[in-house]
């Protein structure tokens, strides 16, 4: 049976493989159309975009940005956006040096905690633009300081752990805004981080819809079947597109597959065709 998985992140930010290994995996997977999303990047577009036409795999352009409602962090997916678009790409590398900014202030909190680490390590390993606390993550565990990228985040990186440091982030309205000039279908991705209370969730919804927002992602891989109906029911009601995907980054979150997630994810590629349907109205 086909599926599609709309949600992937490659060697371009956080993950692990390449645009092409992914690709490789979804094709086993029996994936017929899938989105690279990576963080603030579109750099991996073009080999996705390529390798996609030589497997027969769709390739809907794709990115994931980050923003602050002043209480959540939530992350908006762009589908179908003019990838190469100038203004577009300049307010992605405007995000990455905010990456940039606060990066070596992780680091520098890491050092006080007493840890034998540079940012250079860090940019040398991540090999992107887009370099994330994954990353950082990574080289603690390179040099044996942790096990786990779970237990970097656990002891040292997570929200309110020392060596946490917050990012200047974009409003949920900016970067709506941002993917919707690009001609892109703005979604939320993995409500189930959304910190307001849970009868407030609607409102937010709304708000965001205002803003431009096009569907939020239902199906995604740590969801219950109790969130992903709830999600569902959200999106009927709210008239939002319904999408999902897995969240893949490889070894930077081991036990997430292509296409499958943890195991029992299933993105119906009926989905796509109300997606393709909301990019194409002007
Ligand atoms: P950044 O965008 O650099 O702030 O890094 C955030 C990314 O780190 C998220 O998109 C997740 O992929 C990952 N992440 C956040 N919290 C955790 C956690 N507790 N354990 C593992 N990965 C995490
Ligand atoms: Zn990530
Ligand atoms: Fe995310
Ligand atoms: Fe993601």
């Amino acid at each position: 049976m086909s599926r599609i998985d709309l949600h992937l992140h490659t060697t371009h930010s956080d993950g692990s493989l390449r645009p092409s290994e992914v690709l490789a995996l979804a094709k086993q997977a029996n994936v017929t159309a899938l989105a690279i999303t990576d963080h603030d990047i579109t750099t991996g577009l073009a080999e996705a975009l390529a390798n996609g036409a030589e497997l027969g795999i769709e390739v809907i352009p794709g990115v994931e940005i980050s923003s602050f409602d002043g209480k959540s962090e939530l992350h908006i997916l762009g589908y179908f956006i003019e990838w190469q678009d100038d203004t577009f790409n300049r307010r992605l590398a405007q995000l990455r040096a905010s990456r940039h900014r606060r990066n070596p202030l992780i680091i520098d909190r890491l050092r006080t905690a007493g840890l034998d680490v540079t940012y250079e390590e860090v940019q040398a390993l991540a090999g992107t633009e887009s370099v994330g606390r994954p990353h950082i993550a990574q080289l603690l565990m390179n040099k044996r300081y942790v096990t786990s990228a779970k237990e970097a985040f656990d002891r040292y990186l997570a929200e309110g752990k020392p060596a946490y440091v917050a990012r200047e982030l974009p409003t949920p309205a900016e970067a709506i805004g941002w993917i919707t000039a690009a001609k892109g279908v703005a979604v939320l991705a993995h409500p189930t981080w959304v910190k307001e209370s849970s009868e407030r969730l609607p409102t937010l919804l709304n708000g965001l819809k205002e803003s431009g927002l096009g569907g939020i992602e239902v199906h995604y891989s740590t969801h219950s079947k109790r969130e992903t109906d709830r999600y569902l029911e959200l999106a009927r009601r709210l008239d939002l597109l319904v999408t999902g995907g897995s969240d893949f980054h490889g070894l930077t979150k081991p036990g997430i597959a292509v296409g499958t997630g943890l195991g029992g994810l299933k993105v119906s590629p009926r989905l796509l065709d109300p997606l393709k349907t909301a990019a194409a109205k002007p």
